[in-house]
């Protein structure tokens, strides 16, 4: 455990109700408009042990509402025998999670009341994830997301362009309706081609870049070729991004760039401009490292604390890293997530998308030119992601197999389709010898070679 479980199990009914009553004016707060007012609260008015309280609080509610308004958590609990007057902290639920697999068969189940807004994301086994909000659960992700864009920077007098992709996912529209908050002036395209968003740079007079880092790298190899009007801020999400692409970036662009970590699932955090960690939202969010190893590095779990449409306990969403507990320099009392060290299932992100294993699988099963033996290999050529696909070919050639790819893939697989057409990954094909990729046991259907420093 990164993070002793705090000691609330016995707390006094008085203080109980003081600490809600903080806890209340806080989400309060968040949730109206002043973000300056929660930047402040979030980065200067509490301390670790106000922060340990209202998460406390705010777990026995989160359990209580759960155990019984979600069908989902009612069966659970009751074949686990928990008792949640009991628990005081997540951990305290031993092997108890809820899996990604969860919310793909079982996303109404965890329902605890009529949701408003639904958004889905990639699942490992290919079908999507759905996630269920209400507007106001909304409402408070997104001012959250304008403190974080506020700490970087990012004012009322600024030109704000985001490209994050508009689908069934949730960046779009969060980092549109965050960049309103803030009083910027915006534009939210979408994630269309980098080519029209260069065009317009100039005369739109933006200064802040919001995108997915493959889509920001597209844009910046254009900037290096052509010029490059001066933007002040550059916001990147959805992707690792090497120290020597960040570099790339900054240079042709001379400006700063801040990295986000999201999910549609909600959970969060943001660079400050130490960008040493992610900040994390842990005045809405219980974060463990399951499994850690010496280092502190291991599963991230997070527990929903505010959310009462869909509040999902102990999730685990599939990345490893560690939480880092010194102090940060800027003050903010809330730790940090460490820059991902890989995912604990095999999804890969692929130009600002999740992509699961069966995405290929069921692709492959379609070209008559691919035998069972093959692999993709995930590479790095520049600063460019290259999707390659080793196949070993059962009759046919390899022009014949690239061909039938992209024909499924165009057909079946819309986003990342559009991924490849907007030039953030390339595909590559190559024959390998039969035989040769059985040399290890278990075939690894998917392989992520790039680098992650
Ligand atoms: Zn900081």
């Amino acid at each position: 455990m990164a993070q002793p479980a705090p000691a609330s199990g016995g707390e006094a009914a008085w203080r109980r109700w003081i600490v809600g009553g903080v806890a209340s004016t806080v989400a309060n707060l968040v949730n109206g408009r002043s973000v300056e007012t929660a930047y402040r609260l979030a980065s200067r008015a509490s301390s670790p042990a106000t922060l340990h309280s209202i998460q406390a609080w705010k777990l026995r509610r989160t359990l209580h509402h759960v155990a019984r308004h979600s069908a989902f958590y009612r069966r659970l609990f009751r074949q686990r025998g928990v008792d949640v007057a009991s628990i005081s902290h997540p951990a305290e639920l031993g092997d108890l999670f809820t899996t990604p697999q969860d919310l793909v068969d079982h996303a109404e189940d965890f329902l605890c009341r009529p949701p408003q807004v639904l958004y889905e994301t990639t699942g490992t086994s290919g079908r999507r994830k759905t996630l269920y909000y209400s507007y106001d659960e909304v409402e408070t992700a997104t001012t959250l997301m304008a403190v974080g864009l506020y700490h970087v920077g990012i004012r009322a007098r600024d030109r704000v362009i985001s490209t994050s992709d508009y689908h069934y996912w949730s960046g779009g529209p969060w980092f549109a309706r965050a960049v309103t908050k803030l009083g910027s002036f915006g534009a939210f395209p979408g994630k269309i081609a980098p080519e029209e968003v260069y065009r317009r740079l100039a005369d739109h007079r933006y200064d802040v870049l919001i995108g997915d880092v493959s889509w920001i790298l597209r844009l910046t190899e254009l900037a290096r070729e052509q010029g490059a009007p001066p933007l002040r801020l550059i916001v990147g999400a959805s992707e690792g991004l090497p120290r020597r692409s960040r570099e790339f970036i900054e240079e042709v662009w001379g400006a700063r760039m801040f990295m986000c970590y999201g999910s549609t699932e909600g959970a969060g955090g943001m660079e400050c401009r130490f960008r040493s960690g992610y900040h994390l939202n842990e005045f809405g969010f219980l974060f463990e490292i399951i499994d850690p190893d010496a280092d502190g590095t291991g599963e991230l779990v997070f527990t929903t604390l505010d959310r009462t449409t869909m509040p999902l306990i102990r999730y685990r969403i599939g990345d490893v890293a560690k939480l880092i507990e010194d102090p940060c320099e800027c003050g903010i009392v809330t730790r940090r997530l460490s820059p991902l060290r890989g995912r604990s299932d095999e999804i890969i992100m692929l130009g600002g998308e999740g992509v699961a294993p069966a995405l290929f699988e069921s692709i492959l099963n379609e070209v008559p030119e691919a035998s069972g033996n093959w692999q993709v290999a995930i590479r790095r050529d520049g600063h460019r992601d290259v999707c390659e696909l080793r196949l070993e070919l059962d009759g046919g050639d390899l022009a014949g197999a690239a061909q039938h790819v992209q024909d499924v893939l165009r057909a079946k697989f819309d986003t990342t389709w559009k991924d490849h057409q907007l030039g953030l990954f390339d595909l590559r094909f190559t024959e390998v010898p039969r035989g040769s990729l059985r040399q290890e046991r278990k075939l690894r259907r998917v392989v992520d070679e790039r680098e992650r420093d």
